[in-house]
This record gives structure tokens, sequence and C-alpha cells, in this order.
């Protein structure tokens, strides 16, 4: 098998020169399993490591840093190709960086010979990634600290930056315009052009890409770098481990941490050490049979968890089994799927994204995202380990044109493994390092749902409202179908003990690593948002959330009947909600009815059924129908808010409320707009879009 020949022996040589580095231990405060720490659970990974960059970057011998500000994986993974090709193309020493684990008044200590890359998603409405935040407000604060008193501060600082965002939201890229901004402010200069990626146009793979080429022109000359042939070198070693089972005590088998591994699942439950939820009840939403929508209650009362109305779970899936087969297939791992290995990074730097000694299997069911896009870059840097030249040559074709890729690999929405089962025409790809696929696959993302309870109602009860991701798609057999939906709709059948499930979902592994999810358990934490119900519970409130979109407004109005039922006086409601068919998919529409016998006057509920009519009808027409209640509304300060698909309604609902103000007032339209952006500003429209 060659992947043994060149993973292992080209990387065990590798590792030799590496291990020095790491008994020095300066970095990462080393202990006998340097990512052990890593994965040791919430904040425990931190001990002994240096958040001054300057002296991260010296002690490791790196001239490069690239930060990620990053909430669901892209952008992290985008920081990691940049640093690869960095190293492979110029020779560049790269390093990935979290934001979150340095400090930013060093920043003016960098020498001018080094450069530092900002990868920086835009969150929600204008907003930082978690992880970002506080670089963020340091950086466009009013006036950042440096530790020395340069003038200007950060005149030496070369930077280069790249942007994530979606043009359907207002504050477009706002993340990465003004961090841009700050910098040059403060006197740092920029390389190449600040970037920007549009995952509303469905771009964001070809910007990134068409940026980067001139952004490394533009480097190599202020740098004077050579470009070299790209050699592919492995950031991890992967050392099979004889006299380990997949049933070891020591071997992680899917757990996420130590802790999980020890059977021991207390502490913090957050977005590194996720809570084994019980699933108390789960049932489905719609009346016909080719669509599903999921609700679902979460017992949170075993942890330490909390929740307010409008927060986020967020659900740690697990890859199902037909495409985790499937990967192993394709790179001739399938026999080996239980074979324990060791995963250590040759780079001080880099991060083993998943806690080892584990297995072939546990890293690709419970560890990558292989069922994502597939990227070009991806597919041009596997072309040197094709299995024979045809191949090869297709594969350098697919990378290299866009156009042919768009027709060949995206509107069929193949995963990595069903690319290289195609193009490879069934051949196996053994020829592949294994950290190549750690490298350019990423971490398999949690998935964020809209809290559909209230917490007054019950505090210890979580429930989700999921639409199951299922598209027929042309040219392909099976339909396209999402990770986490359908690992919730497996475990919904589980529960309910249904004759036909699906075969699909039969293929997800439910128990869980060693068993440990079985009795209907689901790996959680809570994300704490900002969409939030008026302080004072008087106010009136304008929901507009069609679908799925309903989901928060479900735990608002349930929150609502229950401050009435407890003695309390709140204000007048109206729900704008939207589905297709008022028989198929109208979302809990008995709940509706029960909260109207308590609120009565004070709940209205106002529906578009887009397929019912003659003409297609949305939640923004019936919005414009009602136009004199909603000004009414909104001159006694109602709130607004709004939830449910970014793409089209979010935008089109604030477009027709800034023309609803102006019609009605007698004033410009544009006048209607800046009253919408000024009730942004106080919270008083608050949007949870995806
Ligand atoms: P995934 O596997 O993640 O696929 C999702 C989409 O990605 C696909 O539809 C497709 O467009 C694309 N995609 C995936 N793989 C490929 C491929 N190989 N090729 C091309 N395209 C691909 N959803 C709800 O139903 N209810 C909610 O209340 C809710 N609230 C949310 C709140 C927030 C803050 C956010 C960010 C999202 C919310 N979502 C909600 C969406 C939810 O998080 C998931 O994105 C959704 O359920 C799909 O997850 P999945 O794993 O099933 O699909």
């Amino acid at each position: 098998n060659q992947l043994d020949t060149l993973d292992i022996v080209v990387l065990a040589a590798l590792l030799l020169g590496t291990v020095a580095y790491f008994t020095k231990g300066t970095l990462w405060g080393v202990t006998k399993d340097p990512y052990a720490s890593s994965f040791a659970g919430a904040g425990g990974a931190k001990a002994g490591k240096t958040r001054n960059i300057t002296q991260a970057l010296e002690e490791s011998g790196k001239n490069c840093i690239i930060f990620y500000g990053s909430q669901t994986g892209t952008a992290e993974d985008y920081a990691s190709r940049l640093a690869k090709e960095g190293k492979s193309r110029f020779g560049l020493e790269t390093m990935v960086a979290d934001l979150e684990e340095f400090d930013y008044d060093n920043l003016d200590t960098i020498p001018s010979d080094k450069v530092v890359m900002f990868v920086l998603a835009t969150y929600g409405e204008g907003e930082p990634t978690d992880n970002a935040v506080d670089f963020y407000e340091f950086i466009t604060g009013e006036d950042p600290s440096f530790s020395e008193s340069s003038d200007p501060p950060l005149g030496n600082l070369n930077f280069v930056a790249f942007g994530l965002g979606n043009n359907t939201y207002e504050h477009y890229n706002s993340m990465v315009r003004n961090v841009n901004k700050a910098l040059e402010k403060l006197g740092a200069h920029r390389i190449g052009e600040a970037g920007e990626g549009d995952d509303g146009a469905g771009t964001m793979e070809e910007d990134f890409l068409a940026w980067k080429d001139p952004m490394w022109s533009a480097l190599q000359e202020k740098m004077g770098l050579e470009e070299r042939e790209a050699v592919y070198e492995p950031i991890f070693s992967i050392v099979e481990r004889e006299g380990l089972t997949k049933d070891s005590p020591e071997v992680y088998v899917g757990e996420p941490n130590k802790m999980h591994l020890d059977g021991n699942f207390k502490g913090s439950f957050n977005a590194h050490n996720p809570y084994i939820a019980p699933i108390e009840s789960s049932y489905e939403l719609f009346s016909v049979k080719d669509r599903n929508c999921l609700h679902m209650e979460v017992d949170i009362s075993g942890s330490n968890l909390t929740y307010q109305t409008g927060d986020h779970i967020a659900v740690w899936p697990t890859n199902p089994g037909e495409e985790t087969d499937r990967f192993l297939r394709v790179f001739g791992l399938d026999t080996k799927r239980d074979q324990v290995v060791s995963v250590k990074a040759l780079e001080p730097t880099a991060k083993v994204p998943f806690p080892a000694p584990t297995t072939f299997d546990a890293i690709v069911r419970y560890h990558m995202e292989i069922c994502a896009p597939v990227s070009r870059q991806f597919i041009a840097t596997l072309s040197a380990f094709a299995p024979d030249e045809e191949t090869k040559a297709e594969m350098v074709k697919l990378g290299g044109d866009k156009d042919y890729f768009h027709q060949k690999i995206n509107i069929h929405h193949l995963n990595i493994a069903r690319v290289l089962e195609v193009v490879g025409k069934g051949k196996k790809w053994t020829n592949v390092p294994f950290s190549a696929l750690i490298e350019g696959i990423t971490k398999l993302q949690p998935r964020y749902y809209s809290i559909s309870s209230s917490s007054l109602e019950q505090p210890k009860k979580i429930s989700i409202t999921a639409v199951v991701e299922r598209q027929k798609l042309p040219g392909r057999e099976d339909p396209f179908r999402g990770v986490a939906t359908n690992y919730l709709l497996a475990l919904k059948e589980k529960q309910n003990g249904e004759p036909n499930p699906c075969p699909f979902g039969l293929t997800y592994e439910i128990t869980g690593p060693r068993n440990r999810y079985d009795g209907i358990h689901v790996p959680v934490h809570v994300r704490h948002s900002n969409f939030k119900l008026p302080s004072d519970m008087t106010k009136p409130i304008i929901l507009i959330g069609p679908g799925t979109g309903v989901a928060p407004f479900r735990g608002f109005v349930r929150e609502r009947k229950r401050q009435v039922e407890n003695g309390e006086t709140v204000g007048k409601t109206i729900l704008f909600f939207g589905c297709r068919k008022s028989t198929e998919d109208f979302l809990y529409e008995k709940e509706w009815e029960e909260a109207k016998k308590v609120l009565g006057d004070n709940f209205e509920m106002v529906n578009a059924f887009s397929r019912e009519g003659p003409k297609k009808v949305y939640v923004q027409h019936r919005l414009k129908e009602r136009s004199k209640d909603v000004n009414e509304l909104l001159q006694q300060k109602a709130y607004v808010y709004v939830c449910g698909d970014a793409a089209n309604m979010a935008r089109e609902v604030n477009t027709v409320l800034g023309q609803i103000i102006a019609e009605e007032r007698g004033i410009p339209e544009a006048k209607g707009e800046e009253i919408i952006k000024t009730m942004r500003a106080s919270n008083q429209y608050q949007e949870d879009v995806w």
C-alpha cells in the first residue's frame, strides 16, 4: 500500500527532525502527548503557550502568520490553504493562528520582514465571529494601546486581508472592511487588495481563488520571494500503532476530547465540549411524504447548560455511514478502517484537529467534513496523487477550469469521495497521503438551530425545528442529503420505532463512540445570541418568519403566553408566517390556536401560503397589505424580528418595511430606509437569518 510508503516512511523521516523541537516544548508546554492537552476539554489547551505574536513567530522561526476569524470553519480552512500555498510555492515559513489565542498590543513589534494575514468572516449583522471579538474590539477601538509608542503605531506592519461575507446582509464583509480601515489608520501597509468573498452570490471559493493570485504576486515583490515548483510537504505524520485496537481504553473512537474518552461528562459544555443530551421526544411537523421537518425536544437537565429564548443550539453531527464508507473505500482505507494511528503535527505551530490515538474510521466519521462542497484548489492539489496519468490530466483540467469544474462537480453537489470515484473511474487513490486529507478537509462543524422553545416555560428543555435537507439533482441517482438534518431524522425514526426508516439514515452510527449515545442522545451546546424579546414586555412585537424561520417565534409566542398565564400584561404580537400550503407544511398550526386562546386579540397570525392561490404570495406581500397596522405598531415603538432565509426574504422584508414607513408617513423612501437603519442600530429591528 503506497500510503504506507509515502505517508509513513517519508513522514517518519521528517518527524525525526521535528522531535527535537517538540522536546523543547517552548510553544506548546509540551506534555508526553502534545495534542492530549488540546482536547482536554474547554480551556485546557492554553497552558504554557505564548500570547505574544512576535515571540511566537520568533520561537517557531516563522515569517508569516495567518490569523482566522471563523465561525463555521471556512475562514479557518482558507487560512490553512494560504499557509500551505505560501510554504509550498514561495518557501514562506507560515503558521495558522486562531485570533482568540493571541494578544494584539504587540502587533507593533512585528518586524517589517514578516507578514501578517487576516482571513475574517463577518457573522450575523456585521458582527465578528466569536473567536474574533476581542481582536476586533481592540483594533477598532478608540485608541488601541501598543507596547511601544511609535508613530504611526503600526508603521512596520505588513498585512494581507481577505473577508468572507454575504452580500444579502446589510453589513456585507464589514469585518474585513473595518479591520482593514483600522489597520491602515494605524499606519500598517496592506499588500495586495483586501479581498472579499461573497457567499450570497455563491462565489466564495472563486472570489478567494481570484483574489489570492494577485496577492501572492504583490507579496512576492514586497518580500522578494522566489517562486519554486510547488512541493507537497505533509504537516502531519500518521503512525500506525501496533498493540492498540479500537477497543483499547486510550483509543479515541469518536470522542471529542479526553473527558468524553474517560466517560466524564462533567464540566462546562461549550463549543469545545458538547453535552450528550437525551432527546426526550421527536416528531414530524409536515404532512407530506416527500419532505420532512422535525420537532425535537432535547433535555439539558443533566447539565449546567442554560439558555434564553432566542438563543441557538448547536448540534454536533456525525457523518453518514454510506459516505464514510465511500471515503474510506476511495482512499483504499476500507480494510484498515479500525487500524489505530497516532497523528502528530510535524510543524510546531500546526494543530491536529482531533484527538488521537484514533482510527481512520473515527477520524472520517466524526471529525472531517467529508460531504461538503469540494474546492477547486484541493482538486488541483490531489492531482499530483492521481492513480494514473489520464486521471491526473482530468484532475488538472478540473482544478484549472472554473466553468468545467462547475458543470462536472458543483451542480451535482458531489463531495470529495464522489468526485474521485467518478474522475478515477473507480480506481483507488492510495497515493494520497492521509496528511493531505487532514489538511485539505475542514473539521466537521456543529450546525446551529434557532431554539424554538421558551426558557420561561421550559428552562431545561430545548426544542429544535429543523427541515431535513434533501434535494433531487440532475445527473444523480440518489438525492443530495444534508449531514446533520439526516442524522436528526435517523434519531427521530429510531426514537419512534418507525416501521420504514430511511435506508440512508440507518447508516448513521447513532449510538455514538462505544455506544455512549445509546438511548437516543445527541451531542449539543448552546450559543447565546442577541436575538431577544424586548425587556419591556408591554412593547408590541412584529415577527416575520416563513418556513423554519418561525422557530424562534414559537419560543417568543410561548413565552408571551406563559407571561399572561403568570398574570403579566404583554403587548401585541403579530406573526407573519409563510409556507407552501396550509395542508402540507403549516408548522405548529394547532399551537398558534392554543396561544390565541390565552393571548386573545393581543395575538394575530398572518399567513402567506405561497402555493394556494393563482399567484405566489410571500410574507413580504402580506406585510405590505397590512401597511397601516404595521406602521401604527412601529409608531408605538414595536420591535421587529426577522428570521429565516437570508438570501431573499430578509432583504425584501427590510425594503418593504422601509416602503411602508415612507408611504404611510408621506416621507421619501430614503428616509424610510434611514428609519429602519436607526431601528437596527438600537436593536429595535433584529435578524436571525442563515
Ligand atoms: P449540510 O450538509 O450542511 O448542507 C447544507 C447545504 O450546503 C446544502 O443544502 C448545500 O446547499 C450545501 N452543500 C453541502 N454539501 C455540498 C456539496 N457536496 N456540494 C454542494 N453543496 C453542498 N435550520 C433549520 O432547519 N432550522 C433552524 O431553526 C435553523 N436555525 C439556524 C440558525 C443559525 C444561526 C444558522 C447559522 C443556521 C440555522 N439553520 C437552521 C441552518 C442549519 O444550521 C443547517 O445549515 C441546516 O440544517 C443544514 O444542515 P445539514 O448538515 O443537514 O446540511
